[in-house]
């Protein structure tokens, strides 16, 4: 007899849909029986008739606990990873950031890892490096042994965790020697410095002027610079917040002639523009890159919906607007960054069924599938996760795609006090939520699973392939 069987839903995973009975034992997937069969004898059984049923998310790009100068993010592990459970996604990657220049990538790992001990759901971690040294080599090397196969560098925030480009140069070649990824926020330094230091002298520099500091034109200047880099390093390339259809057209060409490069958005960039920063509470917004103009919004949707994107992350970030509003005058002194783990699911699935105009054909729901799980886990190659087959971890979600609800900031759980997508009406959310075989979430409400998230060791860049050829 089976531990549990989601029965006679519409399982869609990246590539195919098909109705059936998912049987899980042990925390694993061990059958997916035809829906036109009895339902086999199990334990407990969730009725997903009428719903369809996702591979659990894997959100690439969190931020847990993060510390940036004199900020700290008002989460820990096991809120961050119970907000991520509610919201459907049984998997996040969080990063490693050095908090000083006194802090090694390595260290910075080794104290993420202690700090996920509280994880509710499975955890993988990324590196970060900052500014080179004759260690680097080594760390990245220790860090692979520990599973950790990408270093993200950041071409901007320079006096914080901005790396130079030797810096960037000898990382990819590293992670090209490792087998691994490198991740890069993309932010042209220079153009971001002299545009905020002109709109300083301007007295234009609260946040209602966010978005006049970052223009477009500094994303993709750096996105190009980077693809330049990542070529002559021969290195695999993952963009993090991809924001504008220019930054995503450059790694659809890189590709096109033959470079390893991936692009990422987030779902804020998908359904939220500039007028935001003269709206209501535009502390709520602070991020970097900014939202952009409803012109650039309106043509990253449509990339996004055509397949350009290979994944959808949330960077959750959570401060709160009393710390948001503490230098609301100036936005060279606020914590960006927005709470997301927990709408990561309705925001990206109703900006994408709307840009296909269906939330019920197999094809949308599969490209959702796609973006939400099974990319995210192929791209970071973590086994086990993002399909729905025998064999993979049982991590589902059950949803109705028609159903809507309104985000109220006030019923969210990430450790904050408000969402940027207040008061949307939002299609996708989880009805029951299974997470290596535990019922996490049911009509009953969440169910906490206490610490039992596990640390996940990933394959190297190379080694990914078998999970792709695995897609079913
Ligand atoms: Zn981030």
């Amino acid at each position: 007899m089976a531990d549990l069987i989601v029965a006679h839903g519409l399982v869609v995973n990246g590539n195919r849909s098909t109705a059936a009975h998912v049987v899980i034992d042990d925390g694993r997937i061990t059958a997916l029986v035809d829906a036109r069969q009895p339902v086999p004898a199990a334990g407990r059984v969730i009725d997903a008739a009428g719903r369809i049923v996702l591979p659990g998310g894997v959100d690439g790009h969190c931020h847990v606990a993060q510390i940036t100068g004199p900020y700290r993010t008002l989460d820990d592990y096991a809120l961050t990873t119970s907000a991520a459970l509610r919201g459907g996604t049984t998997t996040i990657l969080d990063f490693g950031i050095p908090r000083d220049a006194a802090e090694t990538p390595l260290a910075a790992v080794e104290h993420k890892m202690e700090l996920a001990r509280q994880a509710r759901c499975d955890v993988a971690l990324h590196a970060a490096v900052i500014s080179w040294d004759p260690t680097v080599p080594d760390q990245l090397e220790r860090l692979a042994a520990l599973g950790v196969r990408s270093v993200k560098l950041y071409m901007t925030n320079r006096g914080t965790t901005m790396a130079d480009d030797d810096t960037v140069l000898k990382v990819m070649r590293e992670m090209a020697r490792l087998d691994g990824l490198t991740y890069v926020h993309a932010e042209h330094d220079a153009i971001v410095v002299d545009c905020t230091h002109a709109r300083a002298a301007a007295g234009e520099i609260g946040i209602e002027h966010l978005h006049r500091t970052r223009p477009e034109l500094a994303e993709e200047a750096s996105v190009r610079e980077v693809l330049a880099m990542a070529e002559y390093a021969g290195a695999p390339v993952y963009f993090v917040h991809q924001s504008t259809p220019g930054a995503v057209d450059l790694v659809t060409a890189a590709r096109a002639r033959g470079l390893a490069v991936h692009s990422e958005t987030c779902p804020h960039y998908l359904v939220l523009d500039d007028t935001v920063y003269t709206g209501r509470i535009p502390e709520r917004f602070a991020c970097c890159p900014p939202m952009r103009s409803p012109e650039t919004v309106a043509a990253l949707r449509a990339r996004f919906a055509a397949g350009a994107v290979d994944t959808i992350a949330s960077d959750h970030s959570c401060y709160d607007l009393t710390q948001k509003r503490e230098h609301r005058d100036d936005i060279r002194l606020m914590p960006h960054g927005l709470p997301g783990v927990e709408t990561r699911l309705p925001v990206a699935f109703t900006a994408l069924t709307d840009a296909l105009g269906s939330c019920t054909e197999p094809v949308v729901l599969q490209r959702f599938a796609d973006l939400f799980a099974a990319a995210p886990a192929r791209v970071n190659a973590i086994p086990g996760k993002g399909v729905i087959a025998a064999g993979y971890d049982a991590d589902l979600v059950v949803l109705d795609p028609t159903e809507t609800r309104i985000v109220l900031g006030a019923d969210l759980h990430m450790g904050t006090d408000f969402s940027p997508f207040e008061g949307m009406r939002l299609r996708g959310w989880p009805r029951v939520v299974v997470a290596a075989g535990r019922i996490v979430l049911d009509d009953n409400g969440f169910h906490d699973p206490g610490p039992v998230g596990r640390y996940l060791p990933r394959l190297g860049y190379r080694d990914r392939r078998p999970l792709a050829r695995e897609r079913s």
